[in-house]
């Protein structure tokens, strides 16, 4: 049947006519008429024989003619014409998702966007923000859609599923008899990107959770849909697996379903060795279960306390844990600032004063206002005129705000031959000043890593951004001998930044670890280029933890006059 392939042809006129700004009424017919051939159960060649297609509902004399059309030559006439009528590729920019054919049509008309790399570069330049409907909120979905759309044959960012998550767990909490709700699996423990989204449920109406589950909003597949699990696939590609757990047996579950596999493997050993059986039902001598209500009380019976879902990757956590050496891990709470912030003089969306309120309202102390600098000029970055009188700026806000602080920062490139885009006078009346790499990516080994390495050699850089420069499953990082500069870190006192965006995640984890290890101060920063994004300090506290960092190892759970102090004092020449 030829039935789906005419339906997609209709659509795709139908969008190309938004595009073009075509008249409503053309757009709509073929709308209509793709919905009808999608919904057909007899063969469409069938009716086209008899010549009955313009008795079925929303086809008309045009739309019928173009699918005899089609099924005669194989090509629709009316498709092949509007086709022409844009550019090759513009029409690939609807697969992203949240970007639809009105504002492809306004971006290739207004901006001239054809390709999806015009796409990228016009979502990061002002002119955007003029067109109508196209506030800061707009870009930033459309980013998000971009992002999603050039990882869709991958994973997925740990930070684009959380929010989906979080959305079906309060769901699940409001179903009646719902007692316990968890995310497990690879998204419990943070990793930086996922496969799908796991999530456990305990309570009395198994039969109310899964309908709530499988016909919530943005659901557009069910996989799977039994008495105790179900599987769903949503509107963003994402597939959730929900599993119904009865409640003596929580604990064990909750451990078997959030892995890592070589964690439960160690466990399992452990059991074994203590002539016990682990399972996703419980630890058992023989047929009695000895533990499973609580992961707690699993671990205790294992010799052994509870192990931070963040840890369980099998890298010495388990011998950590039998020794009772496990770290104390730093929390949300122990954040006392955001060390890495955009504001509208540079690329980002938001005033000072927007970015400054909200991180107030998030229980900060402080906050880094760290623009760009001037050599980056597709970001707008600031000439030294504008830093300083971003400065002054932030000596106004700083007088109408109580109990926070504003501090200078800038965001300073690392030129190609390793100098910092601002001279020593300018950098030394900051408060904070991060030194990045944004230019010379394809540069060796040698020189990266030596650009990096006279950076630090400023007494005046405090903290290196993104340091290996990775975008996660687009774009590698560049080449650095990382033990180099993290040696040359503890020499210099420079803090190495986990960047907590959740597009890089940079340093990870296992960096992290060894940086520290190596006498390295570690700074969070979101990156964030609106306050909307200010949650991902959550993904940069969570990959510390996976790093198995301590707060003490943190430069932002230093209150505002030991920051400083720290900062001051941590170059060499100082
Ligand atoms: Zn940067
Ligand atoms: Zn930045």
């Amino acid at each position: 049947m030829k039935n789906r392939e005419i339906a997609r042809l209709f659509h795709a006129t139908a969008d190309i006519l938004e595009i073009l700004d075509a008249n409503r009424f053309r757009i709509n017919a073929y709308r209509r008429a793709a919905r009808v051939v999608e919904d057909l159960t007899v063969d469409i060649a069938e009716l086209a024989a008899s010549g009955e297609l313009t008795e079925l509902p929303g086809i008309g004399q045009g739309t019928a003619d173009a699918i005899v059309d089609y099924l005669e030559t194989g090509e629709m006439f009316g498709y092949e014409s509007v086709r022409k009528e844009i550019p090759p590729k513009l029409a690939e920019l609807l697969e992203i998702p949240g970007l639809g054919p009105k504002t492809v049509g306004m971006l290739w008309r207004e901006l001239n966007v054809r390709t999806l790399r015009q796409l990228k570069r016009a979502l990061r330049s002002r002119k955007i923000l003029e067109l109508p409907g196209m506030g800061p909120k707009k870009v930033l979905k459309i980013q998000g859609g971009v992002r999603a759309y050039e990882s869709r044959s991958g994973r997925t960012l740990l930070g684009a599923a959380l929010p989906v998550a979080d959305r079906i767990i309060e769901l699940l909490r409001g179903v009646k008899g719902v007692k316990d709700v968890s995310l497990a699996g690879s998204a419990r423990r943070w990793r930086s990107t996922i496969g799908d989204l796991d999530i456990l449920v305990t309570g009395s109406d198994p039969k109310a959770v899964i309908e709530a589950f499988v016909g919530m909003d943005g659901v557009v597949d069910v996989l799977a849909s039994g008495t105790t699990k179900a599987s769903v696939r949503m509107d963003d590609a994402l597939q959730i697996d929900l599993r119904v757990i009865a409640a003596a047996e929580w604990g064990a579950a909750l451990m078997y379903f959030t892995g890592s596999k070589e964690h439960n493997v160690r466990l399992r050993g452990i059991a074994r060795k203590k002539g016990l059986k682990l399972s996703e039902y419980g630890l058992f001598s023989g047929d009695d279960r000895v533990a499973a209500k609580t992961e707690k009380a699993v671990y205790r019976k294992l010799g052994m306390p509870w192990i931070a879902p963040e840890l369980r990757e099998d890298r010495g956590e388990v011998e950590a844990a039998l020794d009772r050496s496990l770290p104390t891990l730093v929390t949300s709470e122990d954040i006392r600032g955001d060390l890495h912030h955009h504001t509208s003089w540079s690329d980002g969306f938001a005033s000072i004063e927007e970015v400054a309120r909200a991180a107030k309202r998030r229980g900060y102390e402080y906050i880094i206002i760290s623009d760009h600098s001037q050599s980056l000029s597709i970001a707008n970055g600031l000439s030294e005129e504008r830093l300083l009188e971003q400065g002054e700026e932030i000596d106004r806000i700083n007088k109408k705000l109580r109990g926070f602080r504003i501090l200078k920062g800038t965001e300073a490139d690392i030129k190609s031959d390793g100098s910092v885009d601002y001279p020593d006078e300018i950098l030394s009346g900051l408060d904070v000043v991060i030194a990045s790499i944004h230019s010379g990516f394809e540069q060796s080994q040698e020189q990266i890593t030596g650009r990096i390495i006279s950076a630090m050699e400023n007494p005046n850089v405090d903290i290196i951004g993104h340091p290996t420069g990775r975008l996660i499953e687009r774009r590698e990082p560049y080449a650095v001998d990382l033990d180099a500069v993290m040696r040359a870190a503890a020499e210099t006192g420079t803090a190495l930044e986990i960047n907590c965006h959740d597009e890089r995640v940079d340093l990870n984890d296992i960096h992290a670890r060894r940086a520290v290890e190596m006498g390295v101060m570690i700074s969070l920063g979101t990156d964030s280029h609106d306050p909307s994004q200010g949650w991902m300090m959550d993904i940069g506290v969570h990959t510390a933890r996976r790093a198995w960092l301590a707060p003490q190892s943190i430069l932002n759970t230093l209150d505002r006059r030991a920051l400083l102090k720290h900062l001051s004092r941590s170059g060499p020449a100082r």
